[in-house]
């Protein structure tokens, strides 16, 4: 069996276009269908044989607790606007989970954060998310 990280090779790549821009350069082309040597269905681009493949999202969030409070954010866009929430968002490429827990704290309720560890990490299948929650205190 060949195994997922075939599915790396850089060098089917045309034009050094990074793996992210392929669906875009060949959208008509994406078909969804078994590569040899996989178990399951993915999108593949009819042109080139590029794989693209569908990760779990990672979410990254806080529970910041400062003199037995917990700091929450009132959500403004949808889904669930108007809801509280831990300060929490996606990773971006290019930064750790810690980096990400401190930008989404900052970005979503200007806090900066010292974090303490890991609380919890929850895998959610049905929508594909993989949540990284750590225990922090106000920096
Ligand atoms: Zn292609």
């Amino acid at each position: 069996m060949l195994g997922r990280p075939t599915g790396f090779d850089l060098r089917l790549l045309p034009g050094g276009a990074s793996a992210a821009s392929l669906p875009a350069m060949h959208p008509e082309n994406f078909t969804r269908r078994t590569p040899e040597g996989e178990d399951r269905e993915r999108l593949v681009c009819g042109d080139c044989g590029f794989v693209a493949y569908e990760n779990p999202k990672i979410v990254v969030g806080s529970v910041v607790a400062e003199d037995g409070r917990i700091l929450l954010c009132r959500r403004a866009i949808e889904p669930r606007r108007g809801y509280w929430t831990l300060p929490a968002g996606y990773m971006e490429l290019g930064e750790t989970v810690e980096e990400g827990a401190r930008r989404g704290a900052w970005e979503e309720a200007r806090a900066r954060l010292e974090l303490d560890g890991v609380l919890a990490i929850y895998s959610i299948a049905r929508i594909g998310q993989v949540q990284i929650i750590y225990r922090a205190r106000l920096a």
